[in-house]
């Protein structure tokens, strides 16, 4: 008898309304919803806060945070694991260890030897076709929670591979949703990939296409974001340009324009139409929460910004990033970094953001006295129960006797 045929949720488990209790016990905030009623400010005393008109969980970390509530009910008596972190959020994925679902990425974890009667949930951000593949091929029942813009860009990347243009990738090479978008480009044999971080990655490839160069080291340089046998001579003539849905918008344009020159440079217009393609495949929701602080920052004057999401979360390094240009901002995992009204624990924006570790302490973030006016913004993968408990600790933090109780 051959092994049972894996099964695939990609449509909902039909139990909703059954987890909607759970979930909204677990993440609302009946704080965020009197600031969001009272036009997203909150006014305490000598302390305002402007909250971000978008913030916080996504339509993909909703769905997929549903999903993972729906698998642990719908599989009872099953084991229920998830590939790792659903989102990168501790507080979210704490919450589903104490539901009890696994974590392959954990060290006393084996998938390989997983079968048919255990149930895998494959994150927002997906997997790649390899751990895809391995995990069908061992009849697990997969719900797959890979998020509709991810999807996408897979789309996108496909079609490079199928018409022979190398992907461009610009995002991080070590995060799940960039290893996963690169390995779809090798689902044909033409398929090639390269991930540029940023401009200056980028601006190096693109030198490499109109003066060519020292092979040797462009391979060093991108050894870790090339796929296998990658010749620069050969797989940088024709390109398409995609992205990992969360990094920043206004960078990717660039990155794209980048390369689109260069491939005009060296190939003249009249190539341009059969050697450069490009599509825009950074998320609505990315976008959103990126223009909504841009907007804050323009119409407030702000003291200081809180943005609080995962340090390994790229939508959230990112929003810190936009708003670090322009006040004092502080990049918080979650509210037990304001320690205190004196200090602040934070992850210097720019630091890398694969780290859950790096973090600084900032003493004296918080003016004494007089009035203070705080931006707030949340990354995609953070719930509003935590924006809600910021709220309440700035509070309390400026307090003034006539404060509202907020709890
Ligand atoms: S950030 Fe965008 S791509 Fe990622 S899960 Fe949310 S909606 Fe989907």
């Amino acid at each position: 008898m051959g092994s049972p045929q894996p099964l695939i949720f990609r449509k909902g488990l039909d139990m909703k309304e059954a987890v909607a209790g759970e979930l909204a016990a677990a993440y609302d905030s009946a704080t965020v919803d009197r600031v969001r009623a009272a036009d997203f400010r909150h006014q305490s005393g000598r302390l305002t806060v402007h909250l971000a008109r978008e913030f916080g969980f996504c339509y993909g970390v909703d769905r997929a945070v549903d999903y993972a509530y729906q698998a642990r009910r719908r599989f009872p008596g099953r084991n229920v694991f998830l590939t790792g972190e659903i989102i990168h959020n501790p507080h979210v994925n704490d919450q589903l260890r104490v539901a009890g679902i696994r974590f392959l990425s954990d060290p006393d974890e084996q998938s390989h030897i997983l079968g048919p009667d255990d149930v895998v949930i494959l994150p927002a951000f997906g997997v790649t076709v390899g751990d895809m593949a391995r995990l069908s091929a061992q009849g697990c029942t997969l719900v797959d929670t890979t998020c509709g813009s991810v999807l996408n860009v897979w789309k996108n990347v496909v079609r490079y591979a199928q018409d022979g243009f190398t992907s461009i990738i610009h995002g991080k090479v070590k995060h799940e949703e960039t290893r996963a978008t690169a390995s779809q480009a090798l689902k044909y044999p033409e398929g090639r990939y390269l991930v540029v971080l940023d401009r200056e990655e980028a601006a190096i490839v693109c030198d490499y296409i109109r003066t060519g160069g020292d092979r040797a080291q462009l391979l060093d340089r991108f050894r870790d974001a090339v796929s296998p046998g990658f010749d620069p001579d050969r797989d940088l003539q024709r390109i398409g340009c995609a992205n990992q849905t969360t990094m920043l918008m206004s960078e990717s344009l660039e990155i794209g324009d980048m390369f689109r020159e260069a491939i005009r440079d060296r190939y003249g217009e009249a190539e341009l139409a059969v050697r450069f393609r490009a599509f825009d495949t950074i998320c609505s929701a990315t976008q959103e929460r990126q223009d909504a602080v841009v907007t804050l920052l323009a119409e407030q004057a702000l003291d200081l910004m809180v943005v609080v999401g995962g340090y390994n979360s790229s939508n959230t390094c990112n929003l810190a990033r936009i708003c670090a240009e322009r006040v004092h901002t502080y990049h918080i995992a979650d509210p037990s970094c304001l320690i205190s009204r004196e200090e602040v624990r934070h992850r210097p924006v720019g630091a890398p953001s694969t780290t859950t570790g790096m973090e600084t302490i900032t003493r004296n973030w918080l003016p004494r006295s007089g009035a203070v006016v705080v931006g707030l913004t949340a990354g995609a993968s953070t719930p509003n129960n935590i924006v809600g408990e910021v709220i309440r600790k700035l509070d309390d933090f400026a307090a003034s006797r006539e404060s509202p109780d907020l709890r």
